[in-house]
């Protein structure tokens, strides 16, 4: 995730067949409001101590992405996760990682988890097989923490794949209108327009201050140390540095 105190120039270009952006979801006719983010009322359900929580509902949203809805200890309740935070997960063999709930709130009882599945990732592959799973909670764990500092009026946020769920966070607060930042720029890359993951916030934002802009192949151009760390020399035909980081192939990256 990045920001700047001014956004910077983005552009696309159509080379030859394969390009296919961008597409820019939110110019154009209004959408609905939705909610902001809703502060918690109450401690957070999720403690550092570990607490096993029943699968409740599944929902396939990609063909490697699904929704895992797990039940709060108190169903009259939401989970109470301050802005930017995540949980921790650990599966039964003790692993664990960070997953980002795309519920908030507004949702009382249960949580709701967004997961690309790695066929041979560890914890994505216990959450899809519905193994049995611990949750817990450390506070203020993630570093970019809600108000962003006053200086920043401009923000470019930047998601490959399930990156979004902890933007999707951010952008709830981003929408308060007491919020000060005049211009939010979301750049989305997903490997195939099938594996877009159509989160109910990316949807509903304002296209005053919000705009969408999803990518599924990048041409790039820019000095040599820009060239490096983005998606490696340009001499070179493979994708390395953030692009390769982020899964991107190297028949879908052009390099200027
Ligand atoms: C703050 C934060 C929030 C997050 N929120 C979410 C979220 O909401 N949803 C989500 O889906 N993810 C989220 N993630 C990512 C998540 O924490 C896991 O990293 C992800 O699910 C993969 O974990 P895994 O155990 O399944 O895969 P791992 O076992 O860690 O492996 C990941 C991939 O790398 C490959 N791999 C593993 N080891 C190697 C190796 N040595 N060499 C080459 N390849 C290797 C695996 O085959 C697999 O494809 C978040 C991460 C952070 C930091």
């Amino acid at each position: 995730m990045l920001s700047k105190a001014s956004t910077a120039q983005y552009s696309f270009s159509r080379i030859g067949r394969r390009v296919v952006l961008p597409l820019l979801l939110l110019s154009g006719s209004p959408r609905p409001s939705f909610s902001t983010f809703i502060p918690p009322t109450g401690p957070c359900q999720l403690s550092e101590t570990w607490t096993e929580l029943p699968l409740i509902n599944t929902e396939k949203l990609t063909k490697q992405t699904s929704s895992f809805t797990y039940q709060l200890p108190n169903s009259s309740t939401p989970l109470n996760l301050s802005p930017c935070s995540c949980l921790l997960v650990r599966n039964k063999d003790g692993v664990v990682r960070p997953y980002t709930p795309t519920s908030n709130n507004e949702q009382k009882g249960s949580l709701t988890l967004t997961v690309k599945h790695y066929p041979n990732g560890i914890l994505s592959s216990s959450i899809f097989s519905e193994s049995p799973l611990e949750f817990s909670h450390i506070p203020a764990n993630v570093k970019l923490q809600y108000p962003l500092p006053p200086s920043i009026s401009r923000v470019l946020l930047i998601a490959g794949g399930t990156g979004i769920t902890p933007i999707s966070q951010l952008l709830e607060c981003l929408n308060d209108e007491k919020d000060i930042v005049k211009e939010v720029v979301i750049l989305i890359g997903d490997n195939s327009s099938s594996d877009v993951i159509e989160l109910d916030v990316l949807n509903k934002l304002p296209s005053k201050k919000f705009k969408v802009v999803r990518v599924f192949s990048a041409a790039i151009c820019g000095p040599p140390g820009m060239m490096k760390s983005i998606c490696g020399v340009r001499e070179e035909k493979n994708v390395t540095g953030i692009l390769e980081e982020l899964g991107w192939k190297d028949d879908e990256v052009y390099k200027f």
